[in-house]
């Protein structure tokens, strides 16, 4: 019988492994994230991107437990603001905030910004590295929106409130999470890298 190979998550986030495993649902794997490894260390993200940061994540967790390893890196790139909060979407605004301090934050930046000026995207980067630390494949998903005036919605996590999407005329925080991982840049990287990592799992003669 295949054996069924394992799958390291670059997260101590739990949800987050969760939200990978059930969007890949149907792959033989053993999905597991940092603390069910024993991983107590956090790889600074101090890339310049979101390929960059997922590709030292990857790597540096691949090589310290030798499994083969998945690392996302994700954020919300604004026109007005030259692509800012990019990859400091996580901590934009200093320690400590809460997400909706952040969104707020960047709701008084845009406040004299036309509609026709608030076009972003949120983007999410994916990569995964073999035990050694090589990058296997990597896949990128994209969503592109308009920061709204007000926030509106309560589903999903972050800036999704302030995230407005002309074709479902909603916030992506009023998506229910199936709807969100239709049209979501996580949901896009996920389907593209589906059949790369179906690739690699296919155990080679
Ligand atoms: P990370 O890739 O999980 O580190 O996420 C980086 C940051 O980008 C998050 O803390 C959020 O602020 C923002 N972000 C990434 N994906 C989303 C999303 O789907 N909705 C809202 N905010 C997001």
């Amino acid at each position: 019988m295949a054996q069924v190979k394992k799958l390291l998550v670059a997260t101590h986030n739990k949800g987050k492994v969760t939200e990978f495993s059930e969007m890949m649902q149907d792959m033989a794997i053993a999905w597991l994230g940092l603390d069910d490894v024993g991983v107590t260390e956090d790889v600074p993200e101090t890339g310049d991107t979101f390929r960059e940061n997922a590709v030292l994540k990857a790597a540096a967790y691949a090589q310290m437990t030798g499994l083969l390893t998945l690392a996302d890196d994700s954020g919300l790139e604004i026109d007005a603001l030259a692509g800012a909060p990019g990859v400091y979407s996580a901590r934009y605004g200093g320690a400590g905030l809460t997400h909706a301090e952040r969104y707020q934050l960047v709701l008084q930046q845009l406040v004299t910004v036309p509609e026709a000026a608030r076009t972003a995207r949120f983007r999410c980067v994916i990569v995964v590295a073999d035990g050694h630390g090589r990058i296997l494949a990597e896949a990128e998903g994209v969503c592109e929106g308009v920061i709204a005036q007000a926030p509106a919605g309560s589903g999903g996590f972050g800036y999704d409130p302030i995230f407005f999407l002309p074709d479902q005329g909603q916030t992506m925080a009023q998506l229910s999470s199936t709807e969100k991982h239709q049209v979501s840049h996580r949901g896009r990287a996920v389907r593209q890298l589906e059949p790369l990592l179906r690739q690699i799992l296919i155990p080679k003669l």
